[in-house]
């Protein structure tokens, strides 16, 4: 069992990288060269003042040169990367699962990573957020048999309902709450348009009608040289027509067009979000900023974030995390009021404490709450 130990030292150590990758992401600065100096006075640090923890003990938080303080969130990271590494290996001993732990590790990092840039920018990159998701994927092949995580397809239908219910929360939610200035850019051919075709596809003939809509309406994009815009309030009255109908069960079953439309929904915002992921990293400058970017409490990066909690969890546990997501925003967000704050809190922090929740505890809440019903052994 002295693998826990290890694999909570490697922890502290990917912690403290964290710090940096915290730090220089959102500034768009390499994560490599130059190597971490003070702020305050540019003094290098040297390798021994940069052993996780241990050095900002020894330099009793403050910088060996200008002696201004090193704030106490650098050894707090790497403490709280230590830890989560070092529950992830004694949940999952390599001992008995072999390196099932490796890529929960690995989404760990990033995990927390993503929720202390959200906590400072109010964005989750998609350099974290769309390569989590591709780990989980590639977990699935590495997972032990006996390990209680997803196979490939549990991870992949996880994850296209994870972004999927946010997906649509932020679409549906944003025509009630907040009206959302209409996309200026990121449109042609595949944009917020053919997420919302999906949505309505999917919920009258399951998932692969919603890809179908979603496809057709982009080969007319591609066609056309233009962006066929449908008005949003029109597509949503006909989603919820969409589902009404499928709800009666004629045509499809109330499931297949439930699971359809949130499934169908979620693909196409992750396919349209690699697809502006990598036309943002081939152009020179970068591109227009969608009014979407601007700060709001659940956006498309919570849409990203809950397709990385999907493929870890797979679609029931990943309900567990989203159900205790909302109640610890809730929560968070009236203590906020309560304590005076008016600062827009991101959701992307409760989302990923909430998928981490779920995976050590998830299959045990949805035991409880089937006996609550009855319906348990
Ligand atoms: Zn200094």
């Amino acid at each position: 069992m002295y693998s826990i130990f290890v694999i909570a030292i490697l922890g502290a150590l990917i912690g403290s990288f964290a710090n940096v990758v915290i730090y220089r992401v959102p500034a768009g600065k390499s994560i490599v060269f130059p190597p971490s100096s003070c702020p305050n006075c540019g003094h290098k640090i040297k390798p021994w003042e940069n052993i996780p923890v241990i050095s900002w003990l020894f330099l009793r938080g403050k910088c060996s040169s200008c002696k201004n303080l090193i704030s106490f969130r650098y050894p707090l990271i790497e403490m709280i990367t230590a830890l989560g590494f070092g529950l992830l290996a004694w949940r999952w001993p390599i001992e008995d699962y072999g390196f099932t732990v490796i890529p929960l590790v690995i989404i760990f990092a990033m995990l927390v990573m993503m929720s202390m840039i959200d906590i400072d920018t109010l964005l989750l990159p998609d350099s974290l957020t769309l390569p989590a998701i591709l780990v989980g994927i590639l977990g699935t092949f590495i997972y032990a048999e006996t390990s209680g995580l997803p196979t490939l397809s549990q991870a992949l239908i996880g994850g296209a309902i994870g972004a999927g219910i946010i997906a649509l929360i932020n679409r549906v939610g944003s025509l009630v709450v907040r009206r959302f200035a209409d996309t200026k850019e990121r449109l042609w051919p595949l944009g917020m348009d053919q997420v919302n075709v999906a949505a309505v596809g999917g919920a009258l003939g399951g998932w692969t009608w919603g890809l179908g809509a979603a496809a057709a309406s982009m080969i007319i994009n591609l066609l056309t040289r233009k962006v066929i815009r449908l008005p949003e309030l029109i597509i949503y009255a006909l989603w919820v027509v969409a589902l009404l109908v499928s709800s009666l069960g004629t045509f499809i079953s109330p499931i297949s067009g439930i699971s359809g439309t949130f499934m169908a929904t979620g693909i196409v915002s992750i396919v349209g979000a690699i697809f502006w992921w990598f036309r943002e990293m081939a152009s020179k400058e970068p591109l227009p900023e969608e009014e979407d970017d601007e700060p709001v409490a659940m956006g498309f990066g919570d849409v990203k974030l809950a397709a990385v909690l999907g493929v870890i969890l797979g679609w029931q546990q990943l309900l567990v995390a989203l159900f205790l997501s909302f109640l610890l925003g809730a929560v968070g967000g009236i203590a906020s009021r309560l304590a005076g704050g008016d600062r827009l809190i991101p959701f992307g922090p409760y989302l990923a404490l909430s998928g981490l929740l779920a995976l050590f505890f998830g299959q045990n809440l949805i035991q409880w709450y089937m006996g609550l019903l009855g319906l348990g052994g």
